[in-house]
Protein backbone atom coordinates (compact mmCIF):
# COMPACT_ATOMS: atom_id res chain seq x y z
CA UNK A 1 0.00 0.00 0.00
CA UNK A 2 1.33 3.27 -0.97
CA UNK A 3 0.43 6.92 0.25
CA UNK A 4 -0.96 9.15 -3.18
CA UNK A 5 -2.01 12.37 -1.64
CA UNK A 6 -1.85 14.38 1.56
CA UNK A 7 -4.53 17.34 1.80
CA UNK A 8 -5.01 20.00 4.66
CA UNK A 9 -8.56 20.88 4.78
CA UNK A 10 -9.49 24.39 6.37
CA UNK A 11 -12.91 24.33 7.25
CA UNK A 12 -14.51 27.94 8.61
CA UNK A 13 -17.73 29.35 9.78
CA UNK A 14 -19.01 32.20 7.25
CA UNK A 15 -18.96 34.44 10.07
CA UNK A 16 -15.94 34.30 13.06
CA UNK A 17 -16.23 35.65 16.13
CA UNK A 18 -13.75 37.22 18.64
CA UNK A 19 -14.12 34.84 21.31
CA UNK A 20 -12.59 31.76 22.48
CA UNK A 21 -14.19 29.26 20.76
CA UNK A 22 -12.29 26.87 19.03
CA UNK A 23 -15.39 25.06 16.89
CA UNK A 24 -15.51 28.55 15.01
CA UNK A 25 -12.78 26.50 12.16
CA UNK A 26 -10.71 23.20 11.78
CA UNK A 27 -7.75 21.84 9.44
CA UNK A 28 -8.65 18.51 9.13
CA UNK A 29 -5.78 16.22 7.54
CA UNK A 30 -6.41 13.71 4.87
CA UNK A 31 -4.40 11.00 3.37
CA UNK A 32 -5.12 8.92 0.11
CA UNK A 33 -3.91 6.05 -0.53
CA UNK A 34 -3.58 3.58 -3.83
CA UNK A 35 -5.86 0.64 -1.95
CA UNK A 36 -9.20 3.45 -1.91
CA UNK A 37 -8.22 3.49 2.09
CA UNK A 38 -8.52 7.07 3.47
CA UNK A 39 -7.24 8.63 7.19
CA UNK A 40 -7.82 11.58 8.89
CA UNK A 41 -6.12 13.77 11.55
CA UNK A 42 -7.15 17.48 12.99
CA UNK A 43 -4.62 19.60 13.58
CA UNK A 44 -5.66 22.43 16.60
CA UNK A 45 -2.97 25.54 15.17
CA UNK A 46 -2.74 28.00 12.71
CA UNK A 47 -4.57 26.70 10.19
CA UNK A 48 -3.14 28.36 7.15
CA UNK A 49 0.27 28.26 8.81
CA UNK A 50 -0.03 24.06 9.04
CA UNK A 51 -1.47 24.05 5.49
CA UNK A 52 1.92 25.65 3.76
CA UNK A 53 3.42 22.88 6.28
CA UNK A 54 1.92 20.14 4.78
CA UNK A 55 0.95 20.94 1.28
CA UNK A 56 4.38 23.17 0.63
CA UNK A 57 6.88 22.15 -1.57
CA UNK A 58 10.51 20.95 -1.50
CA UNK A 59 12.80 23.79 -0.44
CA UNK A 60 15.84 22.04 1.44
CA UNK A 61 17.40 18.93 2.78
CA UNK A 62 16.22 19.88 5.86
CA UNK A 63 13.33 21.53 5.06
CA UNK A 64 10.17 20.49 3.40
CA UNK A 65 6.77 20.66 3.28
CA UNK A 66 5.26 17.23 4.92
CA UNK A 67 2.92 16.05 1.97
CA UNK A 68 6.59 15.38 -0.28
CA UNK A 69 8.03 13.98 2.37
CA UNK A 70 5.60 10.60 2.44
CA UNK A 71 3.99 10.50 -1.15
CA UNK A 72 4.97 7.41 -2.39
CA UNK A 73 6.01 5.77 1.42
CA UNK A 74 3.99 2.53 3.14
CA UNK A 75 1.33 4.52 5.41
CA UNK A 76 1.68 1.41 7.87
CA UNK A 77 5.02 2.46 8.88
CA UNK A 78 4.16 5.25 11.62
CA UNK A 79 7.37 5.09 13.20
CA UNK A 80 9.70 5.69 10.56
CA UNK A 81 7.53 8.15 8.55
CA UNK A 82 7.41 10.18 11.87
CA UNK A 83 10.89 10.30 12.25
CA UNK A 84 11.34 10.81 7.87
CA UNK A 85 8.70 14.24 8.38
CA UNK A 86 11.28 15.22 11.83
CA UNK A 87 14.60 14.88 10.08
CA UNK A 88 13.64 16.67 7.16
CA UNK A 89 12.32 19.65 8.52
CA UNK A 90 14.77 20.08 11.43
CA UNK A 91 15.38 23.82 10.52
CA UNK A 92 11.89 24.69 10.26
CA UNK A 93 10.20 22.02 12.62
CA UNK A 94 11.81 20.28 16.26
CA UNK A 95 8.61 22.14 17.87
CA UNK A 96 5.37 24.35 17.32
CA UNK A 97 3.74 24.23 13.95
CA UNK A 98 5.61 21.63 11.61
CA UNK A 99 5.04 19.06 14.96
CA UNK A 100 1.34 20.28 15.10
CA UNK A 101 1.57 19.48 11.05
CA UNK A 102 3.21 15.89 11.40
CA UNK A 103 0.29 15.14 14.11
CA UNK A 104 -2.52 15.33 12.25
CA UNK A 105 -0.57 13.52 9.95
CA UNK A 106 0.09 10.65 12.27
CA UNK A 107 -3.51 10.39 13.42
CA UNK A 108 -4.40 10.05 9.85
CA UNK A 109 -1.55 7.14 9.36
CA UNK A 110 -2.95 5.62 12.46
CA UNK A 111 -6.41 5.93 10.54
CA UNK A 112 -5.65 3.62 7.53
CA UNK A 113 -3.77 1.42 9.78
CA UNK A 114 -6.70 0.29 11.79
CA UNK A 115 -9.00 0.56 8.70
CA UNK A 116 -6.34 -1.33 6.92
CA UNK A 117 -5.84 -3.95 10.22
CA UNK A 118 -9.42 -3.51 10.75
CA UNK A 119 -9.27 -3.17 14.16
CA UNK A 120 -9.79 0.05 16.48
CA UNK A 121 -6.60 2.54 16.97
CA UNK A 122 -6.41 1.37 20.64
CA UNK A 123 -5.92 -2.36 19.74
CA UNK A 124 -3.15 -1.66 17.41
CA UNK A 125 -1.60 0.59 20.70
CA UNK A 126 -1.41 -1.90 22.59
CA UNK A 127 -4.64 -0.80 25.02
CA UNK A 128 -7.41 -2.15 26.65
CA UNK A 129 -6.91 0.30 30.16
CA UNK A 130 -10.49 0.90 29.85
CA UNK A 131 -14.15 -0.15 29.63
CA UNK A 132 -15.21 3.04 29.20
CA UNK A 133 -13.73 6.11 30.45
CA UNK A 134 -15.19 9.09 32.29
CA UNK A 135 -15.68 12.42 30.44
CA UNK A 136 -15.20 16.21 32.44
CA UNK A 137 -17.44 18.82 31.18
CA UNK A 138 -15.38 21.70 29.63
CA UNK A 139 -16.14 24.69 29.67
CA UNK A 140 -15.08 28.43 29.81
CA UNK A 141 -16.52 30.29 32.97
CA UNK A 142 -19.81 32.36 32.93
CA UNK A 143 -19.17 36.09 32.54
CA UNK A 144 -20.12 36.67 36.50
CA UNK A 145 -19.62 34.13 39.11
CA UNK A 146 -23.22 34.06 39.35
CA UNK A 147 -23.51 32.88 35.95
CA UNK A 148 -20.70 30.39 36.78
CA UNK A 149 -22.62 28.96 39.08
CA UNK A 150 -25.68 28.18 37.19
CA UNK A 151 -23.59 26.86 34.28
CA UNK A 152 -22.13 24.34 36.96
CA UNK A 153 -25.39 23.02 37.97
CA UNK A 154 -26.30 22.61 34.06
CA UNK A 155 -23.30 20.52 33.61
CA UNK A 156 -24.71 18.63 36.84
CA UNK A 157 -27.87 18.36 35.26
CA UNK A 158 -26.58 16.95 32.55
CA UNK A 159 -24.90 14.16 34.24
CA UNK A 160 -21.39 15.02 34.71
CA UNK A 161 -19.30 14.20 37.77
CA UNK A 162 -16.73 16.25 37.27
CA UNK A 163 -16.51 19.91 35.44
CA UNK A 164 -13.26 22.49 34.54
CA UNK A 165 -14.01 26.26 33.92
CA UNK A 166 -11.58 27.99 32.44
CA UNK A 167 -9.83 31.62 31.01
CA UNK A 168 -11.99 35.17 31.22
CA UNK A 169 -13.02 36.53 33.99
CA UNK A 170 -9.79 34.83 36.06
CA UNK A 171 -6.86 36.84 36.65
CA UNK A 172 -8.87 40.17 37.08
CA UNK A 173 -8.58 40.46 41.34
CA UNK A 174 -8.57 38.46 43.73
CA UNK A 175 -12.09 39.00 44.89
CA UNK A 176 -13.24 37.49 41.20
CA UNK A 177 -10.88 34.71 40.72
CA UNK A 178 -12.03 33.48 44.49
CA UNK A 179 -15.56 34.14 43.32
CA UNK A 180 -15.43 32.38 40.62
CA UNK A 181 -14.50 29.14 42.09
CA UNK A 182 -16.41 29.48 45.04
CA UNK A 183 -19.62 29.89 42.72
CA UNK A 184 -18.64 26.90 40.54
CA UNK A 185 -18.44 24.80 43.90
CA UNK A 186 -22.06 25.91 45.09
CA UNK A 187 -23.24 25.46 41.52
CA UNK A 188 -21.54 21.44 41.53
CA UNK A 189 -22.49 20.31 44.78
CA UNK A 190 -20.05 18.92 47.12
CA UNK A 191 -19.72 15.39 45.34
CA UNK A 192 -18.56 16.39 42.07
CA UNK A 193 -14.91 16.96 40.93
CA UNK A 194 -13.38 20.78 40.07
CA UNK A 195 -10.89 21.44 37.56
CA UNK A 196 -10.57 25.23 37.14
CA UNK A 197 -8.24 26.53 34.16
CA UNK A 198 -6.85 29.96 35.17
CA UNK A 199 -5.71 30.90 31.22
CA UNK A 200 -1.98 31.96 31.57
CA UNK A 201 -2.94 34.89 34.27
CA UNK A 202 -0.25 35.30 37.21
CA UNK A 203 3.26 34.84 38.15
CA UNK A 204 4.18 32.26 40.39
CA UNK A 205 3.68 34.52 43.30
CA UNK A 206 0.13 34.96 43.06
CA UNK A 207 -0.22 31.40 41.83
CA UNK A 208 0.56 30.51 45.23
CA UNK A 209 -1.60 32.44 46.83
CA UNK A 210 -4.59 31.70 44.61
CA UNK A 211 -3.98 27.77 44.81
CA UNK A 212 -3.93 27.99 48.43
CA UNK A 213 -7.21 30.16 48.57
CA UNK A 214 -9.16 27.99 45.86
CA UNK A 215 -8.17 24.83 48.38
CA UNK A 216 -11.37 25.53 50.43
CA UNK A 217 -13.66 24.74 47.29
CA UNK A 218 -11.23 21.85 47.03
CA UNK A 219 -10.38 22.07 43.34
CA UNK A 220 -8.65 18.64 42.10
CA UNK A 221 -6.14 20.39 39.65
CA UNK A 222 -5.55 24.13 38.63
CA UNK A 223 -4.03 24.38 35.49
CA UNK A 224 -1.71 26.53 33.10
CA UNK A 225 -1.62 29.51 35.63
CA UNK A 226 1.78 30.91 34.32
CA UNK A 227 2.93 31.39 31.06
CA UNK A 228 4.30 28.03 29.73
CA UNK A 229 7.68 29.25 29.36
CA UNK A 230 7.88 30.08 32.98
CA UNK A 231 9.04 26.62 34.19
CA UNK A 232 10.96 27.73 36.71
CA UNK A 233 7.74 29.92 38.09
CA UNK A 234 5.74 26.27 37.74
CA UNK A 235 8.02 24.29 39.59
CA UNK A 236 8.01 27.21 42.84
CA UNK A 237 4.42 26.35 42.21
CA UNK A 238 4.13 22.81 42.51
CA UNK A 239 6.49 22.71 45.51
CA UNK A 240 4.84 24.84 47.12
CA UNK A 241 0.82 23.93 47.43
CA UNK A 242 -1.09 20.80 47.80
CA UNK A 243 -3.05 21.48 44.71
CA UNK A 244 -2.27 19.31 41.51
CA UNK A 245 -0.81 21.66 38.97
CA UNK A 246 -1.86 20.98 35.64
CA UNK A 247 -0.27 21.93 32.20
CA UNK A 248 1.47 20.83 28.40
CA UNK A 249 -1.62 21.85 25.82
CA UNK A 250 1.52 24.39 24.56
CA UNK A 251 3.60 21.76 24.00
CA UNK A 252 4.86 19.95 21.14
CA UNK A 253 7.46 16.78 21.07
CA UNK A 254 8.31 14.75 24.25
CA UNK A 255 11.56 17.21 25.22
CA UNK A 256 9.70 19.66 25.75
CA UNK A 257 7.59 17.83 27.49
CA UNK A 258 10.61 16.79 29.54
CA UNK A 259 11.17 20.28 30.81
CA UNK A 260 7.70 20.72 31.58
CA UNK A 261 7.78 17.67 34.24
CA UNK A 262 11.76 17.17 35.33
CA UNK A 263 12.02 21.31 35.63
CA UNK A 264 8.53 22.34 35.92
CA UNK A 265 7.48 19.50 38.30
CA UNK A 266 3.78 19.89 37.17
CA UNK A 267 1.28 17.07 38.48
CA UNK A 268 -1.05 15.99 35.84
CA UNK A 269 0.33 16.02 32.08
CA UNK A 270 -1.86 17.65 29.41
CA UNK A 271 -1.47 15.88 25.50
CA UNK A 272 -3.18 17.46 22.39
CA UNK A 273 -3.16 14.60 20.38
CA UNK A 274 -3.26 17.08 17.39
CA UNK A 275 -0.02 19.38 18.44
CA UNK A 276 2.00 16.88 20.66
CA UNK A 277 2.95 14.92 17.28
CA UNK A 278 -0.03 12.64 16.96
CA UNK A 279 -0.40 9.11 18.48
CA UNK A 280 3.62 8.21 17.60
CA UNK A 281 5.02 11.02 20.23
CA UNK A 282 1.81 10.68 22.71
CA UNK A 283 2.71 7.38 23.53
CA UNK A 284 6.56 8.62 24.48
CA UNK A 285 5.35 11.48 26.14
CA UNK A 286 2.89 9.05 28.11
CA UNK A 287 5.64 6.83 28.93
CA UNK A 288 7.76 9.40 30.44
CA UNK A 289 4.90 10.90 32.46
CA UNK A 290 4.90 6.78 33.62
CA UNK A 291 7.93 6.56 34.60
CA UNK A 292 7.71 9.54 36.72
CA UNK A 293 4.34 8.60 38.73
CA UNK A 294 2.18 10.95 36.58
CA UNK A 295 -1.05 11.12 35.49
CA UNK A 296 -1.63 12.14 31.51
CA UNK A 297 -4.76 13.54 30.30
CA UNK A 298 -6.08 14.57 27.57
CA UNK A 299 -6.37 18.55 26.05
CA UNK A 300 -9.09 18.86 23.52
CA UNK A 301 -11.34 21.85 22.43
CA UNK A 302 -11.75 20.86 18.86
CA UNK A 303 -14.03 18.22 17.08
CA UNK A 304 -15.09 14.95 17.44
CA UNK A 305 -11.62 13.73 15.51
CA UNK A 306 -9.90 14.77 18.43
CA UNK A 307 -12.16 13.60 20.84
CA UNK A 308 -12.16 9.79 19.21
CA UNK A 309 -8.04 9.72 19.29
CA UNK A 310 -8.50 11.20 23.38
CA UNK A 311 -10.38 7.80 23.39
CA UNK A 312 -7.71 5.41 21.75
CA UNK A 313 -5.26 6.97 23.27
CA UNK A 314 -6.33 7.07 26.92
CA UNK A 315 -7.80 3.69 26.61
CA UNK A 316 -3.71 2.77 25.35
CA UNK A 317 -1.75 4.42 28.44
CA UNK A 318 -1.81 2.87 32.09
CA UNK A 319 -1.62 6.27 33.98
CA UNK A 320 -5.40 8.02 32.14
CA UNK A 321 -8.30 8.15 34.38
CA UNK A 322 -10.50 11.31 32.78
CA UNK A 323 -10.73 12.81 29.42
CA UNK A 324 -12.00 16.50 28.28
CA UNK A 325 -14.61 16.90 26.82
CA UNK A 326 -16.77 20.07 25.45
CA UNK A 327 -20.32 19.34 26.64
CA UNK A 328 -22.20 22.37 24.80
CA UNK A 329 -23.65 21.06 20.96
CA UNK A 330 -24.82 23.47 18.75
CA UNK A 331 -24.24 25.72 15.67
CA UNK A 332 -20.08 24.70 15.42
CA UNK A 333 -18.19 22.88 13.30
CA UNK A 334 -17.74 20.28 15.72
CA UNK A 335 -21.34 19.15 15.05
CA UNK A 336 -21.32 19.22 11.43
CA UNK A 337 -18.21 18.00 9.93
CA UNK A 338 -18.25 14.63 11.06
CA UNK A 339 -20.79 11.43 10.50
CA UNK A 340 -20.40 10.48 14.30
CA UNK A 341 -21.41 12.82 17.12
CA UNK A 342 -19.72 11.31 20.82
CA UNK A 343 -22.08 11.87 23.79
CA UNK A 344 -21.92 10.95 26.92
CA UNK A 345 -24.09 8.60 28.46
CA UNK A 346 -25.11 8.85 32.18
CA UNK A 347 -21.50 10.34 32.42
CA UNK A 348 -19.43 7.99 30.87
CA UNK A 349 -18.03 7.78 27.04
CA UNK A 350 -17.67 4.26 25.51
CA UNK A 351 -14.41 3.11 23.77
CA UNK A 352 -14.55 3.07 20.27
CA UNK A 353 -14.75 0.11 18.57
CA UNK A 354 -14.92 0.87 14.72
CA UNK A 355 -11.64 0.18 12.85
CA UNK A 356 -9.43 3.12 12.70
CA UNK A 357 -10.37 6.29 14.78
CA UNK A 358 -14.09 5.56 14.32
CA UNK A 359 -15.29 8.81 12.50
CA UNK A 360 -15.72 9.68 9.13
CA UNK A 361 -15.97 13.18 7.24
CA UNK A 362 -19.24 14.66 6.52
CA UNK A 363 -18.47 15.30 2.50
CA UNK A 364 -21.15 17.64 2.49
CA UNK A 365 -20.07 19.30 5.32
CA UNK A 366 -16.50 19.55 4.42
CA UNK A 367 -17.89 20.88 1.07
CA UNK A 368 -19.66 24.06 2.60
CA UNK A 369 -17.34 24.92 4.83
CA UNK A 370 -13.88 24.54 2.94
CA UNK A 371 -12.25 28.12 2.96
CA UNK A 372 -9.45 29.19 0.23
CA UNK A 373 -7.69 32.21 0.31
CA UNK A 374 -8.98 35.10 -1.99
MG1 LIG B 1 -6.43 24.52 29.21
Amino acid sequence: MKITNVEAIYLRLPQVKEQCDSGQDALVVKVSTDSGITGIGEVDSAPMAVKGAIEGPFSHTITSGLRELIIGEDPLETEYLWHKMYRQNIYSGRRGIAIHAMSGIDMALWDIKGKTLEQPVWKLLGGGFHKKIRPYASSLFGATPAKTRARARRFRDMGFTAVKFGWHPMGQDEKTDIALVREARKGLGDDADLMIDAGLVWDAKTAIQRARAFSEYRIFWLEEPLLPDDYDGYRKLSEAVDVRIAAGEEESERRSYLELMDRGKVDIVQVDLTRCGGFTEGMKIASLAQDRGLPVVNHGFTTYINVAAALHYLNSIPNSFILEFVAEQGTTLRDQITKQRIVAKDGWLDIPQEPGLGVELNEEAVAKYRWEPK
